[in-house]
C-alpha cells in the first residue's frame, strides 16, 4: 500500500482519532490500534475523514441514508 511519510496512505485518509458517533443506523465504528474506522453501510465502505464529520453532524440530510432506508423498505 502506498505510503505518505511514515503513515500509509490509508491511514492518512480514513483514521479518526476520536470515537466517531452518529446516529445514523447504517454508521460503523472499528476500533484499532490508536485510531477508529467508519463504515457505511449503505455505501459498503470505509468514509474518509470529511465524511465522517459530515456523518457526525448532517446525518439527517444524507441522501445515501435516504437510500438505505429505501433499501431496506423494499427488503
Ligand atoms: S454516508 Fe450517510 S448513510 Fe452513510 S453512514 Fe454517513 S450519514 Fe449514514
Amino acid at each position: 500500500m502506498a505510503k505518505r511519510g511514515r503513515e500509509p496512505m490509508y491511514k492518512t485518509i480514513f483514521a479518526v482519532y476520536h470515537k466517531p458517533q452518529s446516529e445514523c443506523q447504517f454508521f460503523e465504528v472499528q476500533e484499532k490500534e490508536g485510531y477508529y474506522l467508519a463504515r457505511c453501510r449503505v455505501l459498503e465502505r470505509y468514509l474518509t475523514t470529511d465524511q465522517v464529520i459530515k456523518c457526525e453532524n448532517y446525518w439527517r440530510t444524507c441522501p445515501f441514508r435516504r437510500i438505505g432506508e429505501q433499501m431496506l423498505e423494499e427488503d
